[in-house]
């Protein structure tokens, strides 16, 4: 008999669950509240063990095709435009850099229209032995397990976990998409400008356009500017070309401008027949690029331990003890990073700066994907021969 699902959240996190969990022979309905399913935002960048998940998923070629290589974690800059480290003169990078919307359109493709269910708001979930229930905006729905996939806000975290509200990380940041078709003096490859407490990062996403990312501290969140162009040339106005170039050719509406959360680490990802999945159980800070790898990763695993048992609880549980420990420790690293990248981390930020220029750009391409091995070496488990083979 097939087992049903349902799904809170169409994001990256529950997409990736729903053509998981179709992989291994569920059917699942997909709750979205908002009207339309549509990814917004610029872009980011895919990591290896990214990349192996969609592979899983049946979608790592395509989403190899669209997007593009960058060289941001090798390509190191100092504001004055000088190079702490250089990319390898040849080589693939690790990093794929994608538009949002492609990725979101991608795995959209890949689920069944009639598991999609839009304008839809969950508000309460509650379980029994043999099932689970959540009653949304308009009415309710049963099925064997609830996947929550609803972000960082997580209304089904918050009923399982009161007081998982997000904490802010005193950390902001304003993300451009911009065509770059009128700086053809520049070759866009991917590059990290780091200065005082603050960065700015340069991923291609197709030919033609690119995403920056601008990250600094901030007192508060919400603080917000009539002009957030000129608040972010006030902040870069100086440093190398093409930066400020950047910015100012940046059409008003496709800056945005995000505050930092993350979720306080949660004692368990399973409840029963209830399991968080992604940001609504551990949003972290940007700078490992891994929120939505995880959400990926995350729904690959799920599905595998549905596949060993037919307990759901006992799967969840399973589940539970692969991902948390990994997530937890990865949105702890995400965190010191971002500290040190940004506000606090002046001093931190001279002293990393002035470390990396001591280490020749040789040393830093064979270290690196070492030091990343641990994040970046992550293999999908198997999904019982439905999955195809992961590269
Ligand atoms: C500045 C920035 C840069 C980033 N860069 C990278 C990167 O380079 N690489 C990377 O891997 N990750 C990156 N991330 C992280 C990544 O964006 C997120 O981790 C990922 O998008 C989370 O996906 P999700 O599906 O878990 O959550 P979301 O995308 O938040 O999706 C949740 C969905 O649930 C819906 N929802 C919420 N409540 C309800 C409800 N009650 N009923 C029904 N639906 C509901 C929402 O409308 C939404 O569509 C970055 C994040 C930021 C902020």
């Amino acid at each position: 008999m097939t087992r049903s699902a349902i799904i809170v959240g169409g994001g990256i996190g529950g997409l990736a669950t729903a053509i998981a969990l179709q992989r291994i022979g569920w059917t699942a309905t997909v709750l979205e509240r908002v009207p339309a399913i549509a990814e917004v935002g610029a872009g980011l960048s895919l990591s290896p063990n990214a990349v192996r998940a969609l592979d899983a998923l049946g979608l790592g070629d395509r989403a190899r095709a669209i997007g593009m290589p960058t060289w941001a974690t090798h390509n190191l800059r100092t504001t004055d435009g000088g190079h702490l480290l250089h990319p390898p003169a040849a080589g693939t990078p690790p990093l794929i850099a994608i538009r949002r919307a492609r990725l979101h359109d991608l795995l959209l493709q890949a689920v069944p229209a009639s598991w999609l269910q839009t304008g839809i708001e969950v508000t309460d979930v509650h379980q029994d032995d043999h099932s689970v229930t959540v009653t949304h905006s308009a009415g309710e729905l049963t099925a064997d397990l609830v996947v929550a996939a609803d972000g960082i806000h997580s209304p089904i975290r918050q009923q399982l976990f009161p007081g998982t509200v997000p904490r802010f990380l005193h950390y902001t940041a304003w993300l451009g998409l911009l065509n770059t078709s009128a700086f053809k003096d520049v070759d866009f490859i991917g590059s990290m400008t780091s200065g005082r407490g603050r960065y700015f990062l340069i991923h291609p996403v197709a030919q033609d356009q690119i995403y920056w990312a601008l990250g600094t501290a901030a007192d508060a969140p919400a603080i917000r500017h009539d002009d957030e162009r000129l608040a972010a040339l006030r902040l870069v106005g100086d440093w190398h070309d093409p930066i400020p170039r950047l910015v100012d050719a940046t059409p008003a509406t496709d800056i945005r401008r995000v505050d930092i959360h993350e979720v306080p680490r949660l004692p368990t990802y399973a409840a029963g027949r209830v399991a968080l999945l992604g940001d609504a159980a551990h949003a972290m800070s940007p700078d490992r690029g891994q929120g939505a790898a995880q959400s990926i990763e995350d729904a690959v695993t799920l599905a595998a331990a549905l596949t060993r048992t037919p307990d759901i609880p006992e799967a969840f549980r399973h589940y539970d003890q692969e991902r948390r420990p990994r997530t937890q420790r990865i949105a702890r690293d995400a965190r010191r990073t971002g500290r040190q990248m940004t506000g606090s981390g002046i001093t931190a930020t001279l002293a990393t700066n002035g470390l990396l220029r001591m280490i020749p750009s040789s040393t830093w391409h064979r270290i690196l994907p070492r030091a990343m091995a641990p994040l970046w070496a992550w293999q999908p488990p198997d999904l019982g021969g439905h999955a195809a083979k992961a590269k």
